[in-house]
């Protein structure tokens, strides 16, 4: 496994393999890595000759009064992690990403208005700007996203598909803890007892797909059992709860055939998101 720090040495190492047929699969994460990222990593590894994963904490998609300077930075481990499962990581400084006189922004309208990108604003763009400029510099074929940030996820797509991206977005489920938290490198702010309540995410999760089983296909009172829950949680104060079209992201008031909910609640001073698809059957 190499590790590279600069653009220049890795689209180098990239042609090459190219120019050989070999297809490139590509995991852009912001370190902190666990078995949710090495989820993604195993299944470029599956479809491709070489993995490519990057590890940027990227400066963009952090407002200034969020958690940039405190971000989990593990790197050393996890590149112990990643040995054995890619071939390369591209791990560049910020100045070698943002040199001091970058200017560029992508914005995908649209799903960047709505969930997370109300108490995030410029979140997304600056997401958008980072992947499309890591397609630029590793030219994946395919590249790996977790359905955990399906917003996320949504606007990569679209973004793609707008700007003719030739790369092939694939979807890999939420990988969780055993008692159903999706792992995310925030859960590492978490005290003892509030690690204990963020479960409640998931069983609210739970909660309205087993309503949804039963027949309830109101997306408002699916939410609103959803809210008492939260309610009833103490260190749990919610952002957003919100059942919306999986592709569009609006809201939905009745489920007609699928819909995606999604939730952002602060567990004490950690902002988690999670999200399920609640199916008619
Ligand atoms: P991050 O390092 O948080 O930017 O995440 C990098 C990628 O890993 C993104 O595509 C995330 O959606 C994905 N990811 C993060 N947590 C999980 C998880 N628990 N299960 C699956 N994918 C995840």
């Amino acid at each position: 496994m190499e590790i590279i720090e600069t653009i220049d040495k890795t689209r180098k190492i990239i042609a090459k393999a190219k120019s050989a047929g070999k297809k490139i699969g590509f995991v852009p994460t912001m370190g902190a890595l666990h078995a949710g990222h090495l989820s993604l990593v195993d299944r470029a590894r599956r479809d491709n000759d070489v993995v490519v994963v990057s590890i940027f904490v990227n400066p963009l998609q952090f407002g200034p009064r969020e958690d940039f300077h405190k971000y989990p930075r593990t790197v050393k481990n996890d590149f112990a992690l990643l040995r054995g499962h890619c071939d390369m990581v591209f791990a560049p400084a910020s100045r070698e990403m943002f040199p001091d006189d970058y200017s560029t922004r992508v914005e995908v309208k649209g799903p960047d208005d709505v969930l997370c990108a109300r108490s995030r604003p410029g979140h997304f763009a600056g997401v958008a700007t980072v992947v499309a400029k890591l397609f630029g510099i590793v030219s994946p074929d395919r590249a790996y996203f977790g359905q955990k940030d399906a917003q996320q996820a949504v606007i990569i797509r679209k973004m793609v598909r707008d700007l003719n991206f030739p790369v092939e977005v694939v979807m890999c489920p939420t990988i969780r803890e055993s008692d159903g938290l999706a792992m995310s490198s925030r859960n590492a702010y978490l005290s003892g007892r509030q690690r204990g309540e963020a479960v409640v995410l998931f069983q609210g999760l739970k909660s309205a797909e087993r309503m949804v089983a039963a027949g309830q296909k109101d997306a408002l009172k699916i939410r609103r059992a959803l809210l008492d829950l939260l309610r009833r949680t103490p260190s749990a104060r919610v952002d957003y709860v919100e059942i919306v079209d999986k592709h569009s992201l609006r809201p939905v008031r009745s489920i007609a055939k699928e819909a995606l909910l999604c939730m952002a609640v602060w567990i004490g001073k950690t902002r988690l998101i999670d999200n399920i698809e609640l199916k008619i059957m």
